[in-house]
């Protein structure tokens, strides 16, 4: 799976709109002069895939019950390696697939989306795989 297209948050949130991170920043700013700045996306392609692949999940699911898409997405962010989805959803089945994409990030290489696992690297911790791995060391 090494060949993977260019994913980009753009066309992500083109496909899925729903999914557009709420952006308390701008909310809060003009009336309470709160700053509060949404962490930009610094994913590999396999975390954009895994990103894309849950979206489209949820998105299914609406489909499937014949409702608008009752998302909202406060940050998708990395924790310590790990995708991270913060949200709100009436909607238990929306947690269970967060849930599975969260723990599939902790299995998959961030760069390329195929099994890798945790590594420590100079500027932070990663999901890479093998020959990920080695690339970076070079
Ligand atoms: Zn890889």
């Amino acid at each position: 799976m090494n060949k993977l297209t260019r994913i980009t948050k753009e066309e992500i949130i083109e496909n899925f709109p729903w999914a557009a991170e709420l952006d308390l920043a701008e909310e809060m700013n003009n009336e309470e002069e709160y700053f509060y700045d949404l962490s930009r996306w610094r994913f590999g392609n396999g975390r954009m895939k895994l990103i894309h692949d849950m979206l489209q999940e949820m998105s299914n699911y609406f489909e499937s019950i014949d409702k608008n898409p009752g998302v909202t997405v406060y940050e998708v962010k990395d924790v310590f390696g790990y995708l991270r989805v913060d949200l709100f959803s009436a909607h238990q089945n929306i947690y269970s697939i967060k849930e599975h994409y969260e723990k599939l990030s902790e299995v998959t290489c961030s760069e390329c989306g195929d099994s890798g696992t945790l590594r420590m690297l100079k500027n932070g911790l990663l999901i890479l795989c093998e020959s990920c791995h080695y690339d970076r060391l070079l």
